[in-house]
């Protein structure tokens, strides 16, 4: 990314500056607060807790299928 200009008094903002150097204007998004970063910790979480589930419920219809088919 190259030099933003600043859309409220057209200053260059060059990057990583988040706000415009002369009238601070707010070029990107503020990071995420404590509250947010800890929902999507929590959804990470959630998001792993499935996959598990996820993977142990097809070995349990792959074992049920080899119980059915060599038993
Ligand atoms: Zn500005």
């Amino acid at each position: 990314m190259g030099p933003v200009t600043c859309p409220e008094c057209a200053a260059p903002v060059l990057p990583p500056a988040r706000t415009c150097p002369r009238c601070g204007y707010p070029l990107a998004p503020p990071p995420p607060t404590e509250a947010e970063t800890r929902e999507m910790r929590a959804g990470a979480a959630a998001a792993k807790i499935v996959a598990v589930l996820l993977v142990l419920y097809m070995l349990g219809v792959a074992g049920t299928f080899v119980y059915d088919h060599l038993l």
